[in-house]
């Protein structure tokens, strides 16, 4: 069974899609979409040789190699322009690395900047919304949830036509979940205040205090206090 985050991010696939799934490790997001006839095709990506293996058993298990493609490469550099892929999604890692991912895939050409986009940062979700913002494009769905004891954020985006505006607190909360404010977004917008409280307390007490790491650090308490109080 897919777990309840995959299945979110699969929620945000349309019917029909050519995707490619990047750091796909099992395939079982492609897998579970190819299964179910909702998507025509995928590339599942991966970047390291054990998960790679994994998703070419799984994908040769549940019989799907005619609708996947397990290909070895770094982030969309498995993706060529005859493939057509129109939907990427991107779970599982850190906001960062998402974004450079992203990155470097328009710098290489591999992605035209139509494609729909559906990424699950584990962390660093403001570094995302951000790319996003920067490059045009318009988060049209966000959701959140707690798997496990860990709460994960999955973000869907869409070329903008026109230039995209985010504020500082829409990046960080997420336009849609700050709106919302759903009680899982309650619960880890009070766990960062006491992390972020406690690091401050810290970096104060050191010897050589950074003010640009202080200030950073007041002005997220101060609008996660705004935001969850
Ligand atoms: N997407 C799956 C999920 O959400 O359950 C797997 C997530 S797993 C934690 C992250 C995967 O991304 C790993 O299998 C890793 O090898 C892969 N990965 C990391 N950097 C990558 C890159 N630059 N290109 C392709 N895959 C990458």
């Amino acid at each position: 069974n897919l777990s309840k985050r995959l299945e979110q991010v699969a929620d945000y696939v349309e019917k029909g899609a050519r995707l490619a799934d990047i750091g796909s490790d099992h395939a079982y997001l492609p897998c579970y979409l190819a299964e179910k006839e909702e998507i025509e095709y995928a590339i599942a990506g991966e970047v390291v040789d054990g998960p790679f293996q994994n998703a070419v058993k799984e994908v040769k298990y549940k019989g799907l190699t005619d609708k996947i493609d397990v290909r070895l490469g770094d982030g969309l550099m498995v993706v060529n322009a005859e493939d057509q892929i129109d939907t990427i999604t991107i779970a599982g890692m850190g906001g960062a690395l998402i974004r450079s991912i992203l990155e470097k895939g328009q710098a290489e050409d591999k992605i035209t900047g139509s494609e729909m986009l559906i990424l699950q940062p584990n962390v660093f979700e403001e570094t995302v919304r951000c790319f996003l913002m920067d490059n045009q494009y318009e988060i049209t769905a966000e959701s959140i949830l707690e798997e496990n004891d860990k709460i994960y954020e999955i973000i869907k985006a869409v070329p903008a036509e026109a230039p995209v505006h985010y504020s500082k607190k829409e990046c960080l909360f997420g336009p849609f979940l700050g709106r919302e404010k759903s009680d899982v977004f309650k619960e880890k917008w009070a766990q960062q205040l006491k992390t972020d409280q406690f690091i401050l307390g810290q970096i104060e007490k050191s010897k050589d205090p950074d003010p640009k790491r202080i200030a950073d650090l007041k002005e997220e308490i101060t609008l996660i206090k705004e935001m969850i109080t």
